[in-house]
């Protein structure tokens, strides 16, 4: 999942982005509205995280504009004070849902995943396709009840799929949604993954739960067992 912090304090930027980091997102980071607008804009992700009281162009404004562009991620916004006004003006200006600073990194997390699930159409945390589950929160996969080892590429490959289970996602998609701008991209290495996921979810080939539609992308094609 790719994720961008617009937040112009730069110790709370810098947490945020690592511990995003450590649970497993690709991190995108702005300091403030404008290089927020511009990365919100330009960058394929999957949600963001916006501090309403920025320089350069406030995060009212950044959500607002990004919504006239038709962006349709979900938007979690930090706030500075629990002040209600900025919490309704902030919903009214297309955002999501809301944290109140200070918080702790659990939270922004919990309603981070939560978000990604309802724009999958998951209600729950545990993704459930045919014998496979998946547990947002846990970070593990089991087929059959039998836990599955992934490498934490593996997992992401997994997770992205499977929140979107039915649908058809490209190569590059999936490429730009597991690396953030830093990284060096490489289409190949998505196929590497993909069938090492295969592998192991399906060592007898006999579920085969990861579709390959040609010059198209992947489809997670086992059935949805608790869509919300
Ligand atoms: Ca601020």
């Amino acid at each position: 999942m790719r994720a961008l912090v617009v937040e112009d304090e730069a110790a709370l930027r810098q947490s945020l982005k690592s511990e995003l980091a450590a649970a497993g997102f690709s991190v995108d980071v702005a300091q403030d509205g404008e290089e927020g607008l511009f990365a919100g804009l330009e960058y394929p992700l999957d949600v963001a995280l916006i501090d309403l009281g920025l320089p350069k162009l406030s995060g009212l404004e950044v959500i607002r504009r990004l919504r006239a562009a038709h962006k349709t991620y979900p938007i979690l916004i930090l706030t500075a004070r629990d002040n209600w006004q900025d919490k309704v003006e902030g919903l009214q200006a297309g955002a999501d849902d809301y944290v109140a600073k200070p918080f702790h990194f659990e939270e922004v997390l919990a309603r981070l995943q939560a978000l990604l699930r309802r724009a999958g159409g998951w209600a729950s945390p545990e993704l459930k396709c045919g014998p496979v589950t998946l547990d947002t929160r846990a970070q593990t996969v089991a087929v059959d009840g039998v836990a599955v080892e992934l490498t934490t590429f593996e997992y992401r490959i997994l997770e992205h799929l499977m929140l979107r289970a039915g649908e058809v996602i490209s190569k590059a998609e999936l490429t730009e949604r597991l690396y953030d701008q830093d990284f060096e991209r490489d289409s190949n290495v998505i196929e590497v993954l993909v069938g090492r996921l295969r592998r192991k979810l399906d060592p007898n080939e006999q579920l085969k739960p990861i579709e390959t539609l040609r010059g198209r992308g992947y489809r997670f094609s086992l059935a949805r067992q608790s869509a919300g």
